[in-house]
């Protein structure tokens, strides 16, 4: 059975509260080997007309915050404590039929994978019209219409005789941005991308970024813009946060994160991206270690295994100590502001120029 829980010592708001607003989310797994934390103690807010995106590597809790926030976790397995509130209504005590009226209405989620989304059975025409009719009462004249719009919209050719098409007669790119135009039906409030574009070319690519663009200008839509991709990240987001272990380790705008990053993960992150102007001989800087497991996560700082910086904080406190996020523009390390700026400067800039 989930666990739906609200804590009751929920850390305070961590901004202005948004259109949508995450406080002290924890998500848990219970697994044959012991309770996975795959979120522990997750807040952010999201302004309409304002992305939010988030970056980390796989495993850092990016999807499944976002899968909890649309009610898509499995009730069998997981617990939830905490609060996601998506323009005042609180989601995380939501009844699913509830949850049902808000998704693909609402708010909406564009997947990393459309298998996931499209059904096999039903043209791609049936599975766009159906839950416009549904959640905005049209005719299936009106919803027929509105489909080929959005299909059109999304780059795909012939609109009107795809339509009847199923999935699988479409290429694994144009069923990507089918999933993104049956996102998109409803004009949705909250829309949430993970990874929308990564198994598109760059042409495309860069159409599906623009489209996304021109319906938050014109709805003001909140966007969560989830990848791994750095580049699609200072082009999009408004905001970033960076995850990692489950925790959000630095947030702040785009431009004051990725100029100026605080965190000594965020600097691997942008350390082991590849450059385009830089020497194509140059090898690039992973991080070092892979991430932590989460059934068992490190004590104190999760990244203090992987961390090159631990030995200029005193004592052992990145191994015993965890460090808090603050509020606004902030990184969650023990080293002091002065330490992150000298390091940047003198170590992490000149490979990032
Ligand atoms: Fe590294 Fe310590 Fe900062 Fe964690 S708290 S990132 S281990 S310096």
């Amino acid at each position: 059975m989930t666990t739906l829980t609200k804590t009751e010592d929920a850390p305070a708001p961590t901004g202005p509260e948004g259109f949508l607003s995450v406080r002290d989310l924890k998500v848990r797994f219970s697994t044959e080997d012991g309770i996975v934390k795959a979120v522990d103690g997750l807040s952010f807010d999201v302004e309409r007309g304002r992305t939010l995106g988030i970056v980390g590597e796989s495993g850092s809790g990016k999807s499944v915050t976002n899968l909890t926030v649309l009610g898509l976790h499995s009730p069998r397995t997981t617990t939830i404590e905490g609060e996601i509130l998506l323009d005042g209504k609180e989601l995380v005590t939501a009844t699913e039929r509830e949850l049902e009226r808000l998704r693909g209405n609402k708010m909406a989620m564009i997947f990393q994978d459309p298998l996931t989304a499209l059904s096999p059975y039903y043209t791609v025409g049936r599975q766009l019209s159906e839950p416009y009719m549904k959640h905005r009462g049209a005719s299936k004249k009106e919803a027929k219409d509105r489909a080929i719009q959005m299909l059109e919209k999304v780059g795909i050719p012939q609109p009107k005789v795809r339509f009847d098409d199923y999935p699988h007669q479409f290429s694994g790119g144009m069923r990507q941005r089918a999933m993104i135009a049956m996102a998109l039906m409803c004009d949705p409030e909250l829309l949430i991308a993970d990874e929308p574009t990564t198994a598109l070319d760059v042409t495309v690519q860069a159409q599906i970024l623009d489209l996304l663009k021109d319906l938050q200008q014109e709805f003001g839509s909140a966007i969560v813009f989830i990848t791994h991709d750095l580049g699609v990240i200072s082009s999009m987001a408004d905001d970033l946060l960076v995850m990692y272990a489950g925790r959000a380790v630095e947030r702040g705008s785009v431009k004051e994160v990725l100029r100026s990053p605080k965190h000594p993960y965020t600097w691997g992150l942008l350390s082991s991206m590849p450059r385009l102007d830089g020497d194509i001989n140059q090898a690039l800087d992973p991080i070092p270690g892979s991430p932590p497991s989460l059934l068992n996560p490190p004590s104190g700082c999760p990244f203090h295994p992987r961390c090159a910086f631990k030995d200029q904080v005193a004592g052992d406190l990145c191994s015993q100590e965890r460090p808090t996020l603050a509020a606004g523009r902030a990184a969650a390390c023990h080293l002091t502001a002065e330490q992150k700026q000298t390091i940047f400067i003198d170590k992490i800039q000149p490979r990032l120029r």
